[in-house]
């Protein structure tokens, strides 16, 4: 992390809590976690690469930064959004609570030196997570918001146990161009990727691809590869990002912009552990861990997965250690989600009994 971001270490504990969100009644849960951590016990992992990490934070929290031309992009060293000044206003591309009263600040900073409007007019939703939009009712009744169908179907369940998040007042099924004080921005939904609803949104005037929670620019994926809920969708996902023209890649996670340099390395990572999966699927034995635990089924399978992420991932946390960071936090969840796809998608493995 950055020093200055380091100084700030309340709001950094806060964002750690976010990410996660992990209930604290989770560790009510199981004796191992009935202790409280210590520092001096929790496990080491690799250094993170200088690659991974973006411009230093300002002592509020944020770096706002200039994309392409009058388009910007903010961040707090985790998440990010972006926007748009346009003569008539500005176009806001998500709003994560995180950040939260930031964006306007960082709105503010580049409106009053480019001597534009600081007024946001719009907000587009990229997906329907609270992570990314939960901020949204700050900016007040008076803007034009804009999602997919299913995103506002989604909200329109909840979310009930935080900030309440406005609906969009437009919504799109295929592509909708959005067109506001003279300027275009393409939005478009191909399908289910890491949510029903995650849409690509094009600066085709700006050279720039914005699309969350697929490539994380300089990171291994997230907890259970990014907790993509289709995995084959998500794969293909970043195979039509490629299909897009852009230099400038916003994916709405950690400090920086990403590259198509930045694509083909994550595309290389992602078809390395699927290889590296179905290698493990042929080589790990399961005849101990079902001698062990007879009817157990459960407890056979559970400790045979673990054995089989394990097998899988360690060639490729080998590889790419220093490439991208944490590949040793996460490499193993996200082959336990790729193993489940290539089974249950893919039906690799598959037999039909005789
Ligand atoms: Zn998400």
């Amino acid at each position: 992390m950055t020093p200055s971001s380091a100084l700030n270490r309340r709001s950094f504990l806060a964002r750690g809590a976010a990410i996660t969100a992990v209930p604290a009644v989770t560790a009510l849960a199981g004796g191992a976690f009935a202790q409280p951590a210590s520092a001096d016990t929790l496990p080491d992992y690799a250094p993170i690469p200088a690659s991974a990490l973006g411009p230093a934070l300002n002592p509020q929290g944020y770096y706002v930064g200039r994309v392409q031309k009058n388009l910007y992009w903010v961040t707090d060293g985790t998440y990010q959004a972006a926007f748009l000044t346009t003569r008539d206003g500005v176009v806001l591309f998500d709003a994560p609570p995180t950040i939260g009263r930031n964006l306007q600040r960082a709105i503010n900073e580049v409106a009053s030196s480019a001597r534009v409007s600081n007024k946001v007019t719009h907000i587009v939703y990229s997906h329907h997570h609270a992570d990314h939009v939960g901020a949204s009712s700050l900016f007040g009744r008076n803007v034009v918001r804009v999602g997919h169908v299913e995103t506002k179907r989604l909200l329109a369940r909840g979310p009930d146990l935080g900030p309440a998040v406005p609906l969009p007042d437009v919504t799109f099924e295929t592509r909708h161009t959005l067109r506001v004080g003279g300027e275009r921005v393409e939005l478009a939904w191909h399908g289910a990727n890491h949510t029903p609803d995650n849409i690509f949104i094009h600066f085709p005037d700006h050279d720039t691809l914005m699309l969350v929670d697929i490539l994380l620019p300089g990171w291994a994926p997230y907890d259970g590869f990014n907790v993509n809920e289709d995995v084959p969708g998500s794969i293909t996902a970043a195979d039509t990002a490629n299909t897009y023209r852009w230099k400038h890649f916003i994916g709405g996670h950690m400090g920086r912009l990403g590259t198509r340099q930045d694509m083909a390395v994550y595309q290389r990572y992602v078809s390395d552990l699927i290889e590296s999966i179905k290698q493990a699927v042929v080589a790990v034995d399961p005849t101990p861990f079902f001698a062990k635990y007879g009817n157990n089924s459960w407890a056979a399978v559970k400790t045979y997965q673990d054995a089989q992420t394990a097998y899988a991932a360690a060639p490729i946390i080998q590889k790419y250690t220093g490439v991208l960071a944490a590949v040793d936090v996460y490499t193993a969840s996200t082959a336990f989600l790729l193993l489940e796809s290539i089974r249950l998608d893919q039906g690799f493995g598959s037999q039909i009994h005789p």
